[in-house]
């Protein structure tokens, strides 16, 4: 079935080695998206605590169930992961072949779930995004939320020759380690800066302005809390710590406005 991304890995070797990528130990609950036959889940499940695995195909989910019987640490459910996602928690690494046509939705939800180390395969061009540095034409949100709390990098290239059936498009191992330092980042900041990105190629100071009326704002007092050199920034050539940073700055203001509104 082409819509549910089913290409399996056939490499042996390479589920072998994401599974040391993600330094799986006993103490490790395990995350991972699109089981499929469960070749990797098993893997898995040899060296973690505890295997969370989330697969869509009712008929995949008997075949792997089987495989995975003798495994007493492995939760097998049933079920399309961005409708049960509000379920599943308690997961501090995540491993998986996940389906690439849910790779954003995905990954939004994965990093903000905060686990300390994630290994994808992932389309190679989705990868690239992910590790691409601000001020690349390939740099987007997704990649600044990437980069805000996680150390990101392509591990190794990943031919469509390994899969079956083989796909269209080559892919690429990412490892994913969680910046300890950063904290989680508020739902409104996160809200404004990916609106900031929907014209990422213009000033910063041109952006703020378009959306300072919906923040109930007038671009004057955001002007005083952000610098000049920052304010003649582009959008995507922002380090994403700057960026949040500066999210942070506006929607206190918008929160002070609110606070005076109401006295
Ligand atoms: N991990 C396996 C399979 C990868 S293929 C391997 O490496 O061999 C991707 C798998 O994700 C398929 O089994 C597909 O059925 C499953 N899948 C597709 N969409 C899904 C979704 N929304 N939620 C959960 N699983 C999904």
């Amino acid at each position: 079935m082409k819509k549910l991304g089913q290409h399996f890995l056939v490499d042996y070797l390479l589920l072998d080695r994401l599974v040391e990528y993600g330094q799986i130990i006993e103490k490790d609950v395990v995350l991972e998206v699109g089981a499929g036959t469960g070749e990797l889940t098993s893997r898995l499940a040899e060296k973690a605590g505890r295997v969370i695995a989330v697969e869509i195909d009712e008929k995949l989910v008997e075949e792997a169930s089987r495989k995975l019987s003798k495994y007493n640490n492995v939760e097998l459910i049933n079920g399309d992961i961005l409708k049960v996602k509000h379920k599943i928690r308690g997961f501090n690494k995540v491993v998986s072949n996940p389906p690439y046509q849910i790779s954003t939705k995905l990954m939004h939800w994965l990093i903000l779930s905060l686990p300390e180390r994630i290994v994808l395969t992932l389309q190679k061009d989705f990868a690239q995004k992910i590790t691409s540095p601000p001020g690349s034409k390939k740099y987007v949100y997704t990649s600044f939320l990437a980069n805000l709390l996680y150390k990101c990098k392509i591990i190794e290239d990943v031919p469509r020759t390994l899969f079956k059936p083989m796909p269209r498009v080559d892919s690429a191992v990412i490892l994913m380690e969680r910046i300890e330092e950063q904290v989680t980042p508020g739902e409104e900041e996160l809200k404004l800066v990916k609106i900031l990105f929907t014209q990422k190629m213009k000033k910063l100071r041109n952006t703020l302005k378009t959306v300072s009326e919906r923040l109930q704002l007038s671009f004057k007092e955001i002007e005083e809390v952000l610098s000049e050199e920052l304010l003649n920034e582009r959008v995507y050539r922002i380090q994403p710590h700057k960026l949040y940073e500066c999210a942070e700055k506006v929607i206190r203001l918008t929160k002070v406005r609110g606070y005076v509104d109401t006295l």
